[in-house]
């Protein structure tokens, strides 16, 4: 997840100069446009893509591994706060040992 927010940090900071400088060279009711087309095209699409892309490598780690009921279980980072390790569905950090069920606090 860190790196779809940092690519879209990279893509969002070279938008802004690029708009800057097409200020310009278009006329003001086109350059809008253009504004809100690079912003989709280059810099909100390519996140939610990569979003979708994340989701969608995770989704069974989500679904059904021990560690998304776990309360130590990051979902935005696939991470297991406890112990600093990446579960995946073959591999899980405490074999079980330190689980603990969410509450719907922790949701
Ligand atoms: S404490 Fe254990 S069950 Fe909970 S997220 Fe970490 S590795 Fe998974």
């Amino acid at each position: 997840m860190g790196d779809i927010v940092f690519w879209t940090l990279i893509r969002l900071a070279i938008s802004i100069p690029l708009a800057w400088v097409l200020k310009d060279y278009l006329d003001y009711p086109i350059w809008w446009i253009s504004i809100v087309i690079i912003l989709y095209g280059f810099v909100v699409y390519p996140a939610i893509i990569s979003y979708k892309k994340f989701e969608e490598k995770n989704k069974n780690l989500f679904e059904s591994s021990l560690c998304s009921s776990c309360r130590h279980f990051d979902k935005s980072a696939v991470l297991c706060i406890k112990y600093d390790k990446h579960p995946t569905l073959d591999y899980i950090p405490c074999e079980g040992m330190d689980w603990e069920p969410k509450t719907f606090e922790t949701e």
